[in-house]
């Protein structure tokens, strides 16, 4: 039984999650205590309830300590079992993190797997269902994976009410992943969509986006979505380089001036134009265990967060792999390798 204290490095839902994935790959399994020890609220909320859940009929587990609010649970996983299946979050807590617990393991099922899964799908800190698509899955199927999101309802904080449908093929085993450039510049947008807000927060996000990035019309896109899918507001700028694309995201809320969600998504997008690295920020966190899954892999990453250390260590204690990370010629790097690799 692998024993992980949860308030360790970032303390929130990521070293859960991780846990899960791995435990149920690997078919070690784990307890954890301390859950989310670092955040206002520790413990399980219903996004991470769901993700436990998830999990555990996934990989047909015995779980004990699934329930809102416990701050320590133990998993054991059984054997991965695709198929169809059907979650819901019941409040705005994020679809995508529920998936980015299960995708993986999904990978290693027999059988092909939908996921339908009800929730939010625009969620400040968590993945956009758009950063998913152009960023995360690309990369996975370049390593052997193939995985499709179809986002088919928006749902903000915090109604909730969104829908995503995932498929997984399986897939015998992810090819290492080398991303050390981005390339040259192949497209840049922004989009806003508002949900039962007036248009106009999304027209004076957009505004300040095209001013700070020079951008013009053609590369800024206003979205209005059906009144009942909100209220919510949420600004995406997208950077496609010929190796990799990066989604910064920002999300409007009651208190925030529309100037103040833009600046902020700008900020990030002008950091990584400047790192001159491939990876952005949470994109080299999520890299993480399907490098480590395929036994090795590098890249350069605009920023190493603590989400980052965080899941290094933990990938390592389920997988026979070493993660480092360093810089080289001013950038951040990443090396993934199993202990007998040299290099
Ligand atoms: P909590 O920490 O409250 O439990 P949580 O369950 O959302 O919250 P975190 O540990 O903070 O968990 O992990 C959030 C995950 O979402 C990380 O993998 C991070 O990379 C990812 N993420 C957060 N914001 C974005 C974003 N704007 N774009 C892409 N990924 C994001």
């Amino acid at each position: 039984m692998i024993e992980l204290d949860g308030a360790a490095g970032e303390g929130g839902g990521q070293i859960l999650r991780s846990a899960l994935a791995l435990s149920m790959i690997t078919g070690q399994p784990f307890r954890i205590w301390h859950i989310r020890a670092n955040r206002a609220k520790p413990g399980l909320m219903r996004q991470h309830l769901v993700a436990v859940q998830a999990a555990a009929q996934v990989s047909n587990a015995i779980v004990t300590g699934a329930e809102l609010d416990s701050s320590e649970l133990c998993f054991t996983p059984g054997h991965i079992s695709g198929g169809d299946y059907h979650f819901a979050i019941g409040s705005a807590g994020s679809c995508a993190l529920v998936l980015q617990t299960i995708v993986l393991a999904l990978l290693y099922a027999q059988q092909p797997s939908t996921i339908r899964i009800t929730g939010g799908t625009h969620n400040s800190m968590a993945p956009p269902v758009q950063f998913l698509r152009r960023t995360y899955l690309p990369l996975l199927a370049r390593m052997g994976a193939q995985v499709d999101i179809e986002l088919l309802r928006y749902g903000f904080y915090p109604a909730g009410g969104g829908e995503v449908i995932a498929t997984v093929r399986p897939c015998e085993r992810l090819e290492p992943l080398v991303l050390m450039e981005r390339g040259r510049p192949v497209a840049g947008y922004a989009e806003a969509f508002v949900a039962g807000v007036p248009l106009g927060v999304g027209l004076r996000e957009l505004g300040c986006i095209g001013g700070a990035l020079e951008w013009d019309g053609s590369q800024l896109h206003m979205h209005r979505l059906p009144a009942e899918q909100g209220p919510g507001n949420a600004v995406l700028v997208t950077l496609e380089h010929e190796h990799v694309t990066a989604v910064f995201a920002g999300f409007g809320a009651k208190t925030i001036r529309a100037e103040t969600v833009a600046q902020e998504v700008i900020e990030q997008a002008q950091q990584y134009r400047e790192s001159n690295a491939a990876v952005d920020e949470h994109l080299a966190d999520q890299l993480l265990l399907p490098m480590a899954l395929a036994g090795s892999g590098r890249f350069t990453a605009a920023t190493v967060s603590s989400h980052a250390l965080t899941n290094a260590e933990l990938v390592a204690r389920f997988l026979p792999v070493v993660i480092n990370f360093g810089q080289e010629e001013g950038r951040n790097t990443c090396v993934v390798k199993s202990p007998c690799q040299g290099g």
